[in-house]
């Protein structure tokens, strides 16, 4: 894979960005935003590294398309992870938060003038992880920035960051690639791999597929799948169902939850045979005609709604995933 540029399915975000740049107009606050395991970090480290490139610079500068070149003198630095005039804000290790103080010290970087490149790109990631303290002291940054300064900001819960930051930055979003790009680019890193149940299991994210590859994530998701099923047949009370279920990653948890439902909803509205899921079609195909769709959509506006409070510090994880399982336990019951 080329290492100095975007992945495939990031290819349009990226030319919108070089247009910028080479119109000398890049915006100084940049917001990018996209789902979980789409490739934000790499895009945002990658689009950082041409961005201090110096042989991008020059007139020949057009045929890298806003790569680094891998070998001037900044690029050296960036590899050997000493680059001046890139700034990171990260969470500290066991924290999962971004305090009012290292935002301060941030900000002190951020505004020095460049010393090798022609300007200095700070990086937040993920920007919702500030606290709104710590947002609310970037907010002078980003609204009058240092000459020759890029701050970008990198989340996948757009939403959680206040107006008052996202509208002193220019979105850029990053969405995952289509079923048929995944494919492509996962058979191109490993041919061997059957990738198309790994990318399912992933829900469609195929840098996720890729790190699932030699882990034992089917049949965890086969096991999770059972408890599933019993649960909606009346063999399995829904509070051991949780107990299984708060042992699995939530967000996949509540994607695969949310394709099982749907697959339902699609079996009981227009028959088993319209069911894309081999899970649910082969196993519970017999139930969906006595499954009410009006309580199926009720739950899949209930696994929206806890998928988007994800992110949400305070969210009562136990108690929404309790509720679930009570639903799904009451849709057999006449
Ligand atoms: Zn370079």
């Amino acid at each position: 894979m080329d290492n100095q540029g975007p992945y495939p399915w990031q290819q349009q975000s990226w030319a919108l960005l070089q247009k910028y740049r080479e119109r000398g107009r890049l915006p100084h606050g940049l917001l990018f935003n996209g789902p979980a395991e789409c490739g934000k970090k790499h895009f945002a480290l990658r689009f950082a590294e041409g961005v201090l490139c110096t042989a991008n610079r020059s007139e020949d500068g057009a045929q890298h398309h806003g790569r680094a070149c891998g070998k001037c003198h900044s690029c050296l630095l960036l590899a050997a992870g000493n680059h001046p005039d890139l700034v990171l804000l990260v969470p500290q290790e066991e924290k999962k938060t971004i305090q009012v103080d290292a935002v301060r010290e941030f900000i002190q970087d951020a505004t020095l003038t460049p010393q090798i490149s022609d300007c200095r790109v700070c990086l937040i990631m993920p920007a919702d992880a500030m606290t709104s303290e710590a947002a609310n002291s970037l907010l002078k940054t980003l609204e009058e920035p240092a000459a020759n300064n890029h701050i970008i900001l990198v989340t996948e819960h757009v939403r959680h960051l206040a107006a008052t930051i996202r509208s002193r930055c220019q979105i850029v979003n990053l969405p995952l690639p289509t079923q048929q790009q995944s494919l492509q680019w996962l058979q191109q890193q490993q041919p061997q791999q059957q990738w198309e149940e790994l990318l399912n299991c992933a829900a469609g994210a195929p840098l996720r597929a890729l790190s699932f590859e030699k882990s034992d994530i089917m049949q965890r998701r086969k096991q999770l799948f059972n408890s599933f099923a019993a649960l909606i047949r009346g063999q399995q009370a829904p509070l051991a169902v949780v107990a299984a279920w708060n042992e699995e990653m939530s967000e996949l948890l509540l994607k695969w939850l949310y394709e099982w439902t749907l697959d339902l909803l699609r079996g009981s509205l227009t028959g088993v045979e319209n069911m894309r899921d081999l899970l649910p079609g082969r196993e519970l195909s017999g139930l969906t005609p006595d499954l009410d769709a009006g309580q199926l959509i009720a739950l899949i506006e209930q696994l929206v709604s806890l998928n988007r409070g994800m992110g949400e510090r305070n969210l009562n994880r136990q108690m929404q995933l309790e509720a679930l399982a009570v639903s799904y336990a009451g849709l057999t019951k006449r």
